[in-house]
C-alpha cells in the first residue's frame, strides 16, 4: 500500500490525514510545533459557516478598503513589505474584485459548504460532537446601516429578516446594541465548534487508525525533486521519503512549494480573537452573530465566549498590536457589554492562509506525488472536512462530487 506524507498538522493536514487513512493509505503527519492544532487553527472565530460563504474580492472592495484604512477602529490594516508576494497577492486580489467572478467563486464555494457540512456529518461516528464544544448555533447578521441592510434583506432569500428589537428579543446579548442596529438577517443551518479542541480529538483517532503510522515531530525546510517526482522533505532530523506527499502547512505552504519552483498564490492575513469565560449571569450569544460592517464575529464556545475580528495584511507577523487589541475590545464592550468576563480576556492572533479568489487550491501539483491543500484562508475550519474528501478523491483517481474549476492550482 502507498505510503504517503502528509505535512502541517492544523486542521486540513489532520483532516487529510483522516481521509486518506481511510481510503487505505498509510499516512504519517509531519508537524514542527509540539501540538497539532497551534497555527492558524488555534483560536480561530469556531465558525461552521457552510452557506456565509462570499469571498473577500468582490465589486466595491477596492472602495470600501480605502475607507477602511483611513478609519481608527477599521477592520483593515495595511503595511508594505519588502516582499514582491504582497503586491502580486493584492494584483490578483483586486483582479478578482467584480460582481461576475465574486459569483462564480461563491457558488463553487457553496458546493464545497454543503460537501464540508456532510463530510464533517460522517466524522461524527468517529469523534462525538461534544468532544468540541459543536453546536447548532445558527447565524445572525447584523447591520448598522439603514442602506446596506436594506439592500441585504432584499437578497435575503430564505433567511429570516429581523428589526432591531426582533435582534434583541431573539439574542439577547444584543439588547444594549439594540438603538445601533439597522436589523439582522438571521439563518439556521449554521454551526459552531472549538477548532483546536476539533484538531486533539481528531489526533487521538488518528493515533489509533490502523492505517496511520504515526505523527513525525520535525520541520520541513524544502522539497526535494528530480524527473517530474519529489523524491524526499528535508527537514531539521534529515530526509523523510514516502511515495506521493500532501501540502497542508497553512501559510507555510508557499514557501515549501517554492523551493521547488511552485509559486502558490497564497498570502498571510492576520486576524486577532479574544476569549473570555462566561460567567452564571452574564448573558452570552447562543446565537453566533457577525457585525457586518465591522467584520466582527461572536460565537459562544462552550464556556467562553470567542470574537475574532481584523484582517491586516502585514505579513507573517505574529506580534499582538495594542492598538489593534483595543480597538476590538472597545468594540465588544460596546456592543455586547454582558457576555462574558471582559477583565480576563486572552487575546489570539493567526494567519488566514489566504488565496487572492479565497477559493482553496485542492488535488494536483506540476510533481506527479506531491498534492495540495492549501489556501482556505477565512474558513479553513468550515472547509477543511469537505477539502479533504476531494483530496482523497483525488490521490485515489476517483471523479470529484462535483467540477474543481476555481478549486485547482491550474484555475
Ligand atoms: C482570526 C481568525 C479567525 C478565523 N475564524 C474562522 C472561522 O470562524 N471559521 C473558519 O472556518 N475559519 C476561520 N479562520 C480560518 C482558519 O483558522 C484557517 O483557514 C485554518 O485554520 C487553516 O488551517 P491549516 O491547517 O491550513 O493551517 P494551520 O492551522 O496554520 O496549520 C498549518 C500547520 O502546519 C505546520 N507547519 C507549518 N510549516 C511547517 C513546516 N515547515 N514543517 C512542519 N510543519 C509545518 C504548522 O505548525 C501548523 O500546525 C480564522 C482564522 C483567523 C486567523
Amino acid at each position: 500500500m502507498q505510503q504517503i506524507i502528509v505535512i502541517g498538522g492544523g486542521v486540513v493536514g489532520l483532516t487529510s490525514a483522516w481521509w486518506l487513512a481511510e481510503a487505505g493509505y498509510k499516512v504519517s503527519l509531519l508537524e514542527r510545533a509540539p501540538e497539532v492544532g497551534s497555527g492558524a487553527s488555534y483560536g480561530n472565530g469556531g465558525q461552521l459557516s457552510y452557506r456565509y460563504v462570499s469571498p473577500l474580492a468582490d465589486e466595491g472592495v477596492p472602495l470600501k478598503a480605502v475607507q477602511w484604512l483611513f478609519q481608527e477602529n477599521g477592520p483593515l490594516r495595511f503595511r508594505p513589505e519588502a516582499d514582491l508576494r504582497q503586491y502580486r497577492w493584492l494584483a490578483s486580489f483586486l483582479a478578482h474584485c467584480r460582481a461576475d467572478i465574486n459569483r462564480r467563486t461563491t457558488a463553487k464555494l457553496l458546493e464545497l459548504g454543503e460537501l464540508s457540512r456532510n463530510a464533517m456529518k460522517q466524522l461524527e461516528v468517529s469523534i462525538p460532537l461534544e468532544e468540541f464544544n459543536w453546536r447548532d448555533a445558527g447565524k445572525l447578521v447584523v447591520y448598522r446601516s439603514r442602506d446596506i441592510f436594506e439592500k441585504a434583506a432584499a437578497r435575503a432569500g430564505a433567511g429570516q429578516v429581523w428589526s432591531p428589537a426582533d435582534c434583541a428579543a431573539r439574542e439577547p446579548a444584543l439588547a444594549a446594541a439594540e438603538h445601533l442596529l439597522a436589523g439582522g438577517i438571521y439563518n439556521g443551518g449554521e454551526a459552531v465548534a472549538d477548532c483546536h479542541a476539533f484538531c486533539l480529538a481528531l489526533a487521538g483517532r488518528l493515533r489509533a487508525h490502523p492505517n496511520f503510522q504515526g505523527f513525525v515531530h520535525g520541520e520541513a525546510r524544502g522539497l526535494r525533486a528530480e524527473n517530474g517526482r519529489i523524491t524526499g522533505i528535508e527537514t531539521d532530523n534529515g530526509l523523510l521519503q514516502a511515495d506521493s506527499y500532501v501540502l497542508a502547512a497553512g501559510i507555510q505552504s508557499r514557501t515549501l512549494s517554492d523551493t521547488v519552483g511552485i509559486h502558490l498564490p497564497l498570502y498571510p492575513l492576520k486576524g486577532y480573537s479574544l476569549s473570555a469565560p462566561i460567567r452564571l449571569d452574564d448573558v452570552a450569544p447562543e446565537i453566533s452573530v457577525t457585525d457586518f460592517e465591522r467584520k466582527v464575529l461572536y460565537a459562544r464556545i462552550g464556556d467562553r465566549l470567542r470574537v475574532a475580528a481584523m484582517v491586516d495584511l502585514v505579513g507573517e507577523d505574529l506580534r499582538h498590536d495594542p492598538k489593534r487589541v483595543d480597538s476590538l475590545t472597545r468594540q465588544v464592550r460596546e456592543t455586547m457589554p454582558r457576555a462574558a468576563d471582559y477583565s480576563q480576556v486572552s487575546v489570539w492572533a493567526g494567519l488566514r492562509p489566504a488565496t487572492p479568489s479565497s477559493a482553496p487550491i485542492i488535488g494536483a501539483s506540476p510533481y506527479r506525488n506531491l498534492w495540495l491543500n492549501v489556501g482556505q484562508g477565512p474558513l479553513g475550519f468550515t472547509f477543511a472536512c469537505g477539502s479533504a474528501s476531494l483530496l482523497a478523491d483525488l490521490v485515489q483517481g476517483k471523479a470529484p462530487p462535483f467540477a474543481l474549476d476555481g478549486l485547482t492550482l491550474a484555475n
